[in-house]
């Protein structure tokens, strides 16, 4: 079998139905919307320093969009939301999701301490590879915290940050090992694997090694880049010897054999 799942994708640029219909002709079984936290218009007074990706929605208006094109295609269409990991902000972050029919929910670290790293580009090495030691504390928190299923794109920093500290696979290896250890599946994301592909590679050798479970999601803001890098994240996976993918429906495990 192929990957026919997609985990992580947004509708703030598009629509749910949109996005639902690009699974659709793209032969997907399974799809996970997941939209930023950010965008949801109860939550942006407590996160109103990123970045905004298109027009504020709100829970109810997301939710309900999702239900509806889950009746339209033929395409499993499940709820999730991308969900900041901040640590004095998570209290107040997570109370806004509290009661509502969630599918799954993904854990993302965009900042740290402070700092936007997908932002922004000027930093020497001392400094950048600092910033990859404290991203990988965070993403461990993240994974130890209890409020996610997955946590999302664990090489991102690599995006403007070329200054890869040398422990690097051991920091891979501890995340992974946490991730097991939680039950928290960590994702080999499109966006990262069109990227920076060798970075991934060592993430996913990390999870084999630890028999850490993996999610598998395109990150596609617009219909066009649903399953985007599919062909290449299953490549990565079966090098080295990952044959499941695991998804959620009502925030309960379902995992699928490649
Ligand atoms: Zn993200
Ligand atoms: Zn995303």
């Amino acid at each position: 079998m192929t990957i026919d799942s997609d985990f992580h994708s947004h509708v703030s640029r598009s629509s749910a139905h949109e996005m639902a219909l690009a699974a659709q002709e793209k032969g997907l079984r399974v799809l996970g919307l997941s939209e930023h936290i950010f965008q949801m218009n109860e939550a942006r007074p407590i996160l109103e320093h990123m970045h905004l990706e298109g027009p504020l929605l709100t829970f109810p208006a997301y939710i309900e969009a999702i239900h509806a094109a889950n009746q339209l295609v033929s395409v499993d269409v499940r709820l999730g939301m991308e969900v900041d990991f901040i640590p004095d902000k998570n209290e107040a972050i997570q109370a806004h999701l509290v009661g509502h029919p969630w599918d799954f929910l993904i854990g993302s670290v965009h900042e740290i301490d402070g700092l936007q790293f997908e932002h922004v580009k000027k930093w020497d090495r001392e400094e950048g590879e600092r910033l990859w030691l404290r991203y990988f504390e965070l993403l461990r928190q993240a994974v130890g915290s209890g409020y996610f299923n997955l946590v999302s794109h664990p090489v991102r920093m690599r995006l403007k940050n070329p200054y890869l500290p040398s422990q690097l696979d051991e920091e891979l290896e501890h995340l992974a090992a946490e991730a097991a250890r939680h039950d928290v599946a960590l994702e080999i994301n499109g966006h990262d694997v069109l990227n920076y592909p060798s970075l991934v590679q060592r993430l996913a050798r990390a999870c084999a090694l630890h028999k850490t479970a993996v999610s598998v999601g395109s990150d596609a803001h617009y219909p066009l880049k649903v399953a985007q890098a599919h062909a290449q994240s299953e490549a990565i996976l079966r090098e080295v010897g990952i044959t499941k993918v695991r998804i959620w429906k009502k925030r309960t495990v379902e995992e699928y054999q490649l």
